[in-house]
């Protein structure tokens, strides 16, 4: 199951799960996909990358998970960020508080395009996303212990 963020044409953002991929697309293009808010029909994926949930033969019958569930999809989850941080870490520059300047600079093709990653504030962030600037916040787990 995918869970994806999508969008009506009305600017209602909304969530919804698919079975994959494959399934969004296909129902996205029938227009089978309803906005909760105003019932529009023209609905696309927003930007954001999927979030992967757990996988189908361990979902419970209900979509209601029960609580010990909740256990195991919080530590899937965390895994899941250590991986994105461990890609991120090996891939892109660390360039700390920078990151709102950086990230100008590339999308404006004023220094090497490349994969960066820091710290940017709250406002800083809205500042980059109001430019288009690509940008993604990652919840930024501790390492893990082990
Ligand atoms: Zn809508």
């Amino acid at each position: 199951m995918i869970l994806y963020q999508l969008r009506c044409g009305k600017d209602h953002e909304f969530e919804a799960w698919f079975k994959d991929g494959q399934t969004c697309d296909r129902q996205l293009s029938r227009k089978s996909v309803e906005c909760p808010v105003c019932g529009n029909r023209k609905v696309a994926k927003a930007l954001m990358a999927p979030r992967i949930g757990a996988s189908e033969k361990n979902l419970p019958a209900k979509p209601q998970p029960a609580p010990q569930d909740m256990a195991v999809m919080a530590g899937t989850m965390r895994e899941h960020l250590q991986a994105i941080r461990a890609k991120v870490e090996e891939n892109c520059d660390y360039v700390g508080d920078k990151f709102a300047d950086e990230a100008r600079k590339i999308h404006y093709g004023e220094t090497e395009a490349r994969g960066i990653y820091g710290e940017a504030t709250d406002a800083q962030h809205q500042e980059l996303v109001e430019e288009g600037v690509e940008v993604a916040r990652i919840p930024w787990l501790p390492r893990s212990d082990a």
